[in-house]
């Protein structure tokens, strides 16, 4: 089937490929490949075997008081804020995504601008716009590094909200606590002058992270801060819906999680499941195994590397952001697609120049496909 979308003729591709049997490495994957962990599924199947007939029903708005407490207390811990993060500072939502969207809607007016940085996760664009407010993004650095200025520049009377995302999904990029702290800065003096504007950092790979890497977080140096987290990688769950939202104390008096709570219902998601929430009272501190991911990326990269393919090597995130050989990176794209492997457009990201690489896949595959990759380049003579 013709199709002018370069993602729909990707997709049609694998889906033909299957039906025929055919062989297709395909590298488009954002399900992550490990799955759940042996302890989550263990803690899960023992939350659903002692569960009460209640823990089936609806669960509470803003998710249940002990889980949110369990994740305050967490964050007390490990993240050790300035402040006493309370349970009041939590809500549960249904994965980032769902998050997002709540949070959007509690914030955001017809017309009002949202600013993001390029690349930036494709759905953000659709969240927005279901609020009734416009996508902003504008350029990072070259190496993808926040560029301070460029978000400044933007900003406009109808600019409400800054969406930032780290590790970002497709670059894989850390932003620095350096950055995060002049682009704070920067906004605290907006906001002494009256131009209060919310910064959305959306954390959904925080805890997948290579060589151990930190992820610093604006919500250490700017008070109208919000985080967005997810379980659906560090844990495995993305089927399952679940993460969380962070406010500051700023928040508290505004009643935002309220807020919130009322949303997730309003939007017709209805919060996580009781069973899950249950789950993540013990299983918090559980990941997969990053190691593993690391591996398969770090064989990903040896194969770029000897194919002479530039990238930007990701700091953390499930996926890597490499440039296309050529000029014409459609070209380039679907030469690859027709030698069996599927990639996704950068165009789709922002980042036209460039193609995004999924990480979870398995080593075996990641191998065998480099006959493919090489087979593309003799095409193209590169
Ligand atoms: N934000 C980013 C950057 C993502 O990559 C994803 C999913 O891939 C999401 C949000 C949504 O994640 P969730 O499964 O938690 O809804």
């Amino acid at each position: 089937m013709q199709t002018s979308n370069p993602m729909e003729a990707i997709l049609n591709k694998l889906q033909e490929a299957r039906n025929n049997g055919e062989k297709m490495f395909d590298f488009t994957l954002s399900n992550p490949n490990l799955g759940v962990s042996n302890a989550m599924k263990s803690i899960l199947i023992s939350v659903v075997d002692s569960a009460r007939n209640e823990d089936f029903g609806y669960a509470p708005s803003q998710g249940l008081l002990s889980t949110r407490q369990t994740i305050a207390d967490d964050l007390n811990l490990q993240a050790q804020r300035n402040w006493s993060v309370t349970a009041q500072d939590i809500t549960i939502v249904p994965g980032a995504a769902g998050g997002l969207c709540a949070l959007f809607k509690a914030l955001l007016q017809q017309d009002d601008e949202v600013i993001g940085v390029k690349p930036y996760f494709p759905s953000y664009t659709h969240y927005i716009e279901n609020a009734g407010a416009h996508y902003v993004p504008v350029d990072a650095h070259e190496d993808f590094a926040l560029n301070i200025d460029n978000v400044i520049a933007a900003i406009n009377e109808k600019t409400k909200v800054i969406l930032l995302n780290s590790p970002n999904n497709p670059s894989g990029v850390i932003y620095s606590a350096e950055q995060l702290a002049q682009l704070a800065q920067k906004l605290t003096e907006l906001a002494q002058h009256g131009q209060k504007i919310d910064v959305i950092s959306d954390e959904a790979y925080a805890r997948v992270t290579y060589d151990s890497a930190s992820v610093p977080s604006i919500i250490d140096f700017y008070e109208h801060s919000i985080r967005v987290v997810s379980f659906s990688k560090d844990l495995g769950l993305a089927g399952i819906r679940i993460g969380y939202i962070e406010t500051t104390p700023n928040y508290r008096m505004l009643k935002l999680q309220d807020k919130l709570g009322a949303m997730i219902r309003n939007l017709g998601f209805v919060n996580t499941s009781t069973l899950a929430q249950k789950a993540l009272l013990k299983g918090l501190n559980e990941t997969v195994s990053i190691e593993y991911y690391q591996a398969q990326k770090d064989q990903i990269v040896a194969i770029l590397d000897e194919l002479n393919i530039s990238y930007c090597a990701p700091k953390g995130g499930l996926f890597l952001l490499a440039k296309s050989p050529i000029d014409d990176s459609g070209l380039w794209i679907s030469t690859l697609l027709k030698h069996g492997v599927a990639v996704v457009p950068g165009s789709l990201y922002g980042a036209p120049a460039y193609f995004r690489i999924s990480t979870t896949i398995d080593e075996q595959q990641i191998n065998a496909s480099k006959g493919s990759w090489k087979a593309a380049l003799a095409e193209l003579s590169c």
